[in-house]
């Protein structure tokens, strides 16, 4: 952990204790929605100069259709999510603070509907269990995380980008990746996709691979748990629901 100040401080420095029903857990946050969607907003004004946005109309609304679909069944309902496409051959989809999702355009020309959905709805996850900004609070702490806010200065958001790209490339955790699918087949499965969408990527992702040797990684698996073991938690979670 590295937290710039003891508990005490930081409760005056306005933290907020809330129960959040995505992890089913209190959490303690400094970081409020507000703060949250303001650098959300300066870093996806920030990541449309360093990449290629896809101006393909028929894309962008499918990437809408199906995101604001799932998103409507997120736990988190105090964000505004907003979806757009990266030309990118590279298979990834990934998430921001403040409800800001991207997916590459190689990505959605693999996926059907129902695999977009699962993907999205696993980025949506991220979101709601608010792993980017849980991050962002532990590496920044609250002092440098408010001067971002309040600076504003492209070097600033470039930092907190820097800590987002980070936590993207290297992974997030085995138990936030697991938790972020079983929210994916929950939210996917109460928007009317099939939960099997994720499941069925996740092989298409293993197919790519195979045979490809050890150098090869796939952004969207760059993460802690195999596929294999993230394909049976998925199918697992399936099941649990569909006793429900
Ligand atoms: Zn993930």
């Amino acid at each position: 952990m590295l937290f710039a100040l003891t508990p005490s401080l930081a409760l005056s420095a306005g933290c907020a204790t809330v129960y959040n029903p995505a992890t089913e857990r209190t959490e303690s946050l400094f970081i409020g929605t507000a703060e949250e969607v303001s650098l959300g907003t300066d870093m996806d004004a920030q990541l449309r100069k360093q990449m290629q946005f896809s101006n393909d109309a028929r894309l962008k609304a499918r990437v809408e259709s199906v995101g604001k679909r799932v998103a409507a069944h997120s736990d988190r309902q105090d964000v505004q999510y907003a979806f757009a496409v990266v030309e990118n051959k590279e298979l990834n989809a990934f998430a921001i603070p403040g409800g800001f999702v991207y997916v590459h355009s190689g990505l959605m020309e693999k996926a059907n509907d129902n695999e977009l959905a699962g993907v999205l709805a696993h980025e949506i996850g991220h979101v709601a269990a608010r792993h980017s900004a849980k991050r962002l609070q532990a590496v920044l702490g609250y002092q440098l995380f408010m001067g971002v806010v309040s600076g504003k200065t492209g070097t600033q958001v470039n930092k907190a980008l820097d800590v987002v790209f980070n936590l993207i490339d290297m992974g997030y955790s085995r138990q936030d990746e697991l938790l972020a699918d079983k929210l994916a087949v929950r939210y996917s499965r109460k928007a009317g996709y099939s939960p099997y969408g994720l499941v069925s990527f996740f092989k298409t992702l293993q197919k790519e691979s195979a045979g490809k040797g050890s150098g090869f990684s796939i952004p969207f698996l760059s993460s802690h748990p195999p596929v294999e073991q993230r394909i049976q938690h998925a199918e697992e979670q399936i099941a649990i629901l569909a006793q429900k």
